[in-house]
């Protein structure tokens, strides 16, 4: 019998994680299973246990799960410890490992897929909710001249940063006579139709807008454009992460490049 993934959340009718996983098993040659799981709010536990007693072997887990997860691993990778928030859960027995790859993704679509260096780049990462905690370590480690986490609730990006030396969090307007080489919204703000409130002068000359937002323009990607910086969507970084969970439960990459082709094609 074929082993069993999901991908937990609500809503989850959207998600592309089966499509991608199907891909990655397929050319991989894994007998692999995986589907969707939608969890009631307050039920993630209970979920998860009743997927685990049906033979469950591992899990994505999406909004608004990523805490949840987080409390129901038993063990946890440095990364997840640092980002306090879990994407990937792999069962095995009574000992449940804790994940995250969110911030892998963004990386290696940023530096392997966009060909993006960040070491000695000035990096502005917006938004301070699960997606940018999971990102801050990682970008860290590339060695940018300076990372500015930027919130609309500015006490949030503060308290964020003070996490991690290195960083440094405030509002839009604290970063307003600022530029920056790499932009990243890790923000919602697109799923509303609405950019973060960020000042123009802020994309640098030759600068990439990275949007975590996939699937759709937005007003951070017009806006981006209309500076003339590079554009870039978070489809990479989907099927990255993805690429990264598989591993951690397959104990093998698979190749990204066609998923990721096939996906922007279609
Ligand atoms: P979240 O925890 O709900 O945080 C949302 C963040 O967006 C908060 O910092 C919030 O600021 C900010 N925000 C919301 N509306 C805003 C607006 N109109 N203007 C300025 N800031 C606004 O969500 P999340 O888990 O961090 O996810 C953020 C986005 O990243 C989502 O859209 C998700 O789809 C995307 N994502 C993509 C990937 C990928 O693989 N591509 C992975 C993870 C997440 P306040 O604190 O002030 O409320």
């Amino acid at each position: 019998m074929a082993d069993r993934y999901a991908v937990i959340g609500n809503p989850i009718s959207h998600s592309k994680s089966p499509w991608i996983h199907a891909q990655f098993a397929c050319a991989t040659g894994q007998d692999m299973d995986y589907g969707r799981l939608e969890a009631p709010p307050g039920g993630f536990a209970r979920a998860v246990d009743e997927f685990r007693a049906q033979g469950g072997r591992g899990a994505n887990v999406t909004l608004p799960f990523k805490q949840d997860a987080f409390r129901y691993a038993t063990k946890r990778t440095e990364r997840a410890q640092a980002a306090e928030a879990v994407n990937t859960l792999r069962f095995d027995g009574a000992e449940v490992l804790g994940d995250n790859t969110d911030g892998v993704g963004l990386l290696r679509d940023l530096t392997v897929n966009a060909g993006r260096a960040v070491e000695g780049r000035r990096v502005l990462l917006m938004g301070a909710g699960g997606a940018a905690q999971g990102v801050v370590a990682p970008l860290l480690e590339a060695k940018p001249a300076r990372l500015v986490i930027a919130n609309r609730t500015a006490g949030k990006a503060r308290a964020l940063a003070r996490r991690f030396p290195g960083a440094v969090g405030g509002g839009y307007e604290d970063v307003a006579d600022a530029e920056f080489d790499i932009l990243i919204n890790a923000t919602s703000a697109g799923l509303a139709g609405e950019a973060p409130p960020l000042a123009t002068n802020a994309f640098a000359r030759g600068a990439i807008a990275y949007e975590m937002v996939y699937g759709r323009d937005t007003p951070f990607l017009a806006m981006a454009r209309d500076c003339k910086a590079e554009t870039r969507d978070g489809m990479g970084m989907l099927v990255e992460q993805a690429a990264e969970s598989f591993l951690v439960w397959r104990g093998l990459r698979p190749p990204t490049g066609p998923v990721l082709a096939a996906l922007r094609g279609g």
